[in-house]
């Protein structure tokens, strides 16, 4: 129950502090506060393929754990059950002299108000990973189910209040391909839930299959594609046989002929998961995966300047003599913070940058492309191709970019 609670408090946080969000409108990804642009491919693609990554490691090493614990679908399935169960017993405590179908009506009604404000509400949470949440949040209040992002909010609101009331944990069976893929992972080695009973001590209580909301009775094998390892058959157990001075007949175990979990002897890292080498092997990648990705992304440059010669005219000389090159200047602020970029020239003595602005302000998210030209009076040594640099300072990020460039002046005696 804490667990659920914990990981029910992090699904609503997590789209509100930008630690994973795929914004669909703007097309932006976050990941751990970084917005990446959906130009930024490569980077895109890594970060994906490291969840990927991530999701089979762990089902590997530690079976359905997910299912169980962390699966939004399975906290609010178990919560949605609780819910109807706890309403029934209170319009029985309350209205316990009315007629059975007015009690069913009331518990009824009470359950699907509770539902349908839940509905919202987690259909909220859950277009926020792809919608901007304040934006989600004034479409809301307009009640808007004209454009597509308010239809669609609509059906998802509808979706999860038929989710909860009818569906439930047969989605994990029926829909979700998460529990076959496991079955493909799973090895000799991974964690599962598994009925042992050397010593015949079972009551045939069927306490373990009554509280199972899958419907499943694990004694007849640990590998059911319905069992998502959430453990109420252990505790069930526990408790029946607990009152007769006995231990559990159901455990986690890591695989069939496998030591407990609960066993506390042996090496710390195989009772962390890491029981052979093919295992050592996957956390080494993963370790290694998730530094070069932290590396890529500390050093993603969060505004982007792009600049590019504009060769359609080589040079231009103005009337009072100077000579003009023109060149094109792509920023793209991709940050959450205001931004200023400073251009500077090196090694072309006297240039006049014949910018708009400079600093350039950015506005968060914003991108501008504009033309420019610099201009130079001629100077002692220049010749018809002169190399120098620009440099491209951006605040508050500290970065710096660099471009070399040329700058083209006319043969000195067409110029005089
Ligand atoms: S709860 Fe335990 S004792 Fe009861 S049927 Fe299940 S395994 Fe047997
Ligand atoms: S068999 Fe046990 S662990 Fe598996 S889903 Fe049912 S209650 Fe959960």
């Amino acid at each position: 129950m804490a667990v659920h609670l914990v990981c029910f408090l992090l699904f609503v946080a997590i789209p509100f502090s930008n630690i994973l969000r795929f914004d669909i409108p703007r097309q932006r990804f976050h990941f751990l506060g970084h917005e990446l642009w959906i130009s930024e491919f490569g980077i895109l693609f890594f970060t994906l393929m490291f969840l990927m990554f991530l999701i089979v490691v762990i089902s590997m090493l530690y079976g359905r754990f997910f299912c169980g614990y962390l699966c939004p679908q399975m906290i609010f399935s178990e919560a949605s059950i609780r819910v109807e169960q706890r309403a029934g017993k209170l319009v029985n405590r309350w209205f316990g002299k009315s007629t059975p179908t007015v009690r069913k009506l009331l518990s009824r009604g009470g359950f699907y108000a509770v539902a349908g404000l839940a509905s919202v509400f987690l259909a909220f949470v859950f277009i926020s990973y792809f919608v901007e949440p304040r934006d989600l949040f004034r479409r809301l209040l307009s009640f808007d189910l004209r454009t597509a992002g308010g239809i669609s909010g609509a059906a998802v609101t509808l979706i999860t209040f038929l989710d909860f009331t009818l569906v439930r944990q047969r989605f994990c069976t029926t829909v979700c391909p998460y529990g076959y893929l496991q079955g493909m992972l799973a090895d000799g080695n991974t964690l599962l839930v598994q009925y042992r009973d050397a010593n015949r001590d079972c009551i045939e209580c069927k306490k373990c299959v009554r509280v199972c909301h899958m419907g499943i009775d694990i004694r007849t094998s640990p590998y059911q594609i319905e069992c998502i390892h959430c453990g109420e058959c252990i505790d069930a157990c526990v408790d029946v046989l607990g009152r007769l001075g006995k231990e559990g007949l159901i455990h986690y175990a890591w695989g069939e002929a496998g030591e407990l979990l609960t066993n506390r002897s042996g090496a710390w890292y195989r009772r962390a998961g890491l029981r052979d080498p093919k295992r050592v092997v996957i956390m080494l990648v993963l370790l290694f995966y998730a530094a070069g990705l932290f590396t890529a992304l500390s050093m993603r440059h969060t505004v982007l300047v792009r600049l590019t010669p504009d060769r359609s005219v080589l040079y231009r000389v103005a009337d009072d003599g100077r000579i003009l090159n023109r060149f094109r200047l792509n920023v793209a602020n991709r940050s959450s913070r205001a931004a200023t970029v400073a251009l500077s020239a090196e090694n072309l003595p006297g240039a006049r940058l014949e910018l708009k602005h400079n600093p350039l302000s950015l506005q968060p998210g914003e991108q501008t492309q504009e033309e420019f030209e610099i201009s130079v009076d001629r100077f002692g040594g220049a010749g018809e191709v002169n190399h120098f640099r620009l440099h491209a300072h951006a605040s508050p990020d500290g970065t710096e970019d660099t471009f070399d460039l040329t700058f083209l002046m006319p043969p000195e005696e067409s110029s005089r």
